[in-house]
């Protein structure tokens, strides 16, 4: 056996694998990384299209963040959350300033500090109900799963109460079987019949992705979010901006929501905050919120809050993404990207639909373009997502795809060369499926 076989083989016979059905693993051996690469134990390069779990947004090893990391380790390892550090205060600071907010409770990731916007939320408005959205993950725990729309949360359910669901901006295949043309923004006028049903009086917040990610990101349309902004004030409700997946130079701003020039009064956000160099999310909060928590308890804790290494790598992290002018990369690169799909729209059968903001990119696949007919169905596979995938793979391209969809959601700091490469392998992907469905 190689060592690469036992190491899979220990990893498989000892650990449990998230998402999955375990006798179906084939889980890649990873031992090194640099940059928009990893390598695995059989001595292949694979360029990452995926950033991990959209979440390696500076690549693999950087070393200004790995100096940060050793530094804080080599002061101190660890406080507990009631004491004062320096790298708490100063990401508290700098992320006070990157969302306009004012203060941050920490947490060890995104699940969590969804948790704790929620409850934050509902201590702050003395009020029990969130509403959430259909096409939309918040985390894997029990409340977030719930808060969560998309099918991860069946096997949960009931889960917590006084979650409200409603309908996505997803102008594709609206669920108002609207047209730009005809469009009055339903997606967002039927919320406040939603909340006139469910009594104003009882809603705490609304929570949704900045741009939904895992569920199909959906790019809204601009003037979605002043219009849900409004909604929010007229009932006193508060927004929650749930950044986990679409902030931190995602999008090519701090926040997706940026672009649309509104301020969530809850910002929750983890993966891009630290790179993944250490685990760490945050709930931001706004002066209003941070107020009132001076004179009342804040009912939450953790013992890894403001964990001082965490704290510390996503100090070094956000200063990456300034001295290296990451954000301004991804703006350039990104307009790169969305018109290589927009050829691919174009030129392939199979692909319906392409949404793209900075580097945060799907490609929705069909059997047909005229019925939009999903090339697998919601919630499953097909032999052609198989066959695409499977082509990926066997160029060493490593890439999230789900149900119809394939995204490409690079590390930012990737180079135009590398992203082009995995462009092309992609295009000889969607030409093997358009071959795969002709009659
Ligand atoms: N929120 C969003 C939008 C996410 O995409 C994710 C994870 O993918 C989460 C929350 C949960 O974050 P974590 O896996 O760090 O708990």
């Amino acid at each position: 056996m190689s060592d690469s076989s036992r190491v899979v083989q220990e990893n498989r016979d000892y650990t449990l694998f998230s998402w999955s059905v375990q006798n179906q693993l084939q889980p890649i051996h990873m031992t090194g990384g640099r940059g928009s690469h990893f390598f695995d134990g059989d001595g292949n390069t694979w360029l990452d299209f995926s950033a991990q779990l959209i979440n390696l947004n500076i690549g693999h090893q950087h070393p200004q963040v790995l100096e940060a990391i050793k530094r804080q380790v080599d002061q101190l390892c660890f406080a507990g959350p009631s004491f004062a550090t320096e790298p708490r205060g100063q990401l508290g600071r700098k992320l006070a300033e990157v969302t306009g907010l004012a203060k941050s409770f920490f947490t060890l990731g995104g699940a969590e500090a969804n948790e704790n916007a929620m409850k934050i939320a509902r201590l702050y408005t003395g009020r029990d109900k969130i509403i959430t959205r259909y096409r939309s993950y918040h985390g894997a725990t029990m409340g977030a799963m719930t808060a969560s729309g998309d099918p991860r949360r069946w096997p949960v359910e009931p889960g917590i109460p006084g979650i409200v669901r409603v309908f996505d901006p997803y102008c594709y295949r609206c669920p108002f079987g609207k047209t730009p043309d005809s469009c009055g923004r339903e997606c967002v006028t039927h919320i406040e019949e939603v909340i006139q049903m469910e009594g104003p009086h009882s809603i705490a917040a609304i929570m949704v992705e900045g741009i939904t990610g895992s569920n199909g990101l959906l790019v809204p349309p601009d003037d979605y979010y002043p219009r849900l902004r409004a909604l929010c004030d007229k009932y006193g409700i508060l927004l929650i901006d749930d950044e986990v997946m679409s902030g931190f130079g995602r999008t090519g701003t701090w926040l997706a929501t940026q672009h649309y020039g509104i301020k969530p009064d809850i910002v929750t956000c983890a993966k891009g905050l630290t790179s993944g160099y250490m685990p760490l999310g945050a709930v931001i909060v706004s002066e209003d919120i941070a107020q009132f928590f001076e004179s009342h308890m804040l009912f939450g804790g953790l013992t890894y809050s403001g964990h001082p290494v965490s704290c510390a790598a996503a100090v070094a992290n956000l200063a990456v993404y300034e001295q290296e002018n990451v954000f301004a990369h991804v703006l350039e690169l990104g307009e790169h990207l969305a018109a290589r799909l927009e050829a691919m729209r174009a030129r392939y059968a199979c692909v319906g639909d392409v949404r793209c903001k900075g580097l945060f990119s799907v490609l929705e696949l069909v059997r047909d373009k005229a019925s939009k007919e999903p090339l697998a169905p919601f919630n499953g596979s097909s032999p052609e997502m198989g066959l695409l995938a499977g082509h990926l793979k066997s160029r060493h391209l490593y890439a999230f795809s789900r149900f119809n969809m394939l995204w490409v959601c690079p590390p930012l700091v990737i180079t135009r060369e590398e992203l082009d490469h995995g462009l092309n392998v992609i295009e000889e992907a969607l030409a093997r499926v358009d071959q795969a469905l002709l009659p």
